[in-house]
């Protein structure tokens, strides 16, 4: 483990100022079971932690119906998996947070922080996309925002410029009739990377389907949003074929990797299966 300093930010400003200040090496401290151990095993350089758990505003989960949902980038799984509002309109969030890790790692780590690692695997991002999710990012020049489909850049990296760091992530209020799913595959029950993943929202409106998004990961450098796959479901009733084609899609966007959890034949496949799957189950909670 390589020598890191451990700042406290009281404030937005100060985390800002503090990450700016602190330059490459410097990095923000949320839940840490991403970057505690990357400074271990020295697979990022830190020399700074800057911990953001202090300030009020990244810690909160807060719902009104006019605005949606806000949850604090460091609010860490377990409190957004037991809230009651997210249970009750937002299931898919607690689809994702409740299987990463296990019950020790869901009471540290947060989504901000799962986004922010900006793993092409990562378990919370597909279900930010499908949910439309935007990621409130502050920095020294003001804040601003960005859907979250736009955030990574590739494996490890993401939008954030020098001295930003993300306070929170909105979620729109749930249109009535919609219904959202996130499944991954792994070869055993937890504690392991997805193979592949995905997560859907549909909106159901006089039997046929209004609206959707799907969004696989694990298949490609960032996760996806695949616009086509939507498109073969929207402005027709659910059925079988269009289910298939919304498959067929997100097979063919998927570019994935071979490598020790998967070969690129099965990714593809399971793109498929799970974007099939998702739509389904996601169409059960729009009906219910
Ligand atoms: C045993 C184990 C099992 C795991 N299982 C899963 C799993 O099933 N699925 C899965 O997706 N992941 C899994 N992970 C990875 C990790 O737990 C998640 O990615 C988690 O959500 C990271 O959140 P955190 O708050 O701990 O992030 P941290 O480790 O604190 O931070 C992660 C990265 O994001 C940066 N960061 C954090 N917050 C912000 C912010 N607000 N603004 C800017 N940058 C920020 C940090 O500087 C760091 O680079 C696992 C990890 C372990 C150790």
């Amino acid at each position: 483990m390589q020598a890191v300093k451990y700042v406290r930010a009281a404030s937005v400003d100060e985390a800002s100022r503090l990450l700016q200040e602190g330059g490459e090496g410097a990095r923000v401290l949320a839940g840490g079971t991403d970057v505690i151990v990357q400074a271990r095993e020295r697979t990022r350089e830190i020399d700074l932690f800057v911990d953001i758990k202090q300030i009020a505003e990244t810690m909160s989960i807060a719902y009104d119906a006019a605005d949606g949902l806000s949850i604090g980038a460091a609010a860490p799984c377990h409190e957004i998996y037991g809230n009651e509002t997210v249970r009750e309109l937002y299931p898919s969030l607690v689809d994702s947070t409740s299987l990463i890790g296990g019950t020790a790692i869901q009471g540290r780590a947060s989504l901000g922080g799962n986004l922010c690692n900006s793993s092409p695997a990562a378990d919370g991002i597909p279900t930010l996309i499908v949910l439309e999710a935007t990621v409130e990012i502050a920095g020294p020049n003001g804040r601003r925002s960005v859907a979250v489909e736009d955030f990574c850049t590739a494996p490890g990296r993401n939008v954030l410029e020098s001295g930003e760091f993300v306070v929170s992530l909105k979620f729109p209020t749930p249109a009535a009739g919609s219904g959202a799913r996130f499944l991954r595959f792994i070869p055993r029950n937890e504690m392991d990377i997805a193979v592949t993943n995905a997560a859907t929202q549909v909106r159901i409106e006089n039997g046929s389907v209004s609206w959707a998004r799907v969004s696989i990961g694990a298949v490609a450098p960032i996760p996806l949003l695949v616009a086509d796959a939507a498109a073969a479901l929207v402005g027709q009733p659910l059925s079988d074929e269009t289910i298939a084609a919304a498959a067929a899609a997100s097979r063919a966007a998927a570019s994935p990797i071979d490598d020790m959890r998967g070969s690129i034949r099965q990714r593809r496949h399971l793109a498929g299966v799970l974007t099939e799957r998702t739509i389904r189950q996601a169409a059960e909670r729009a009906a219910a």
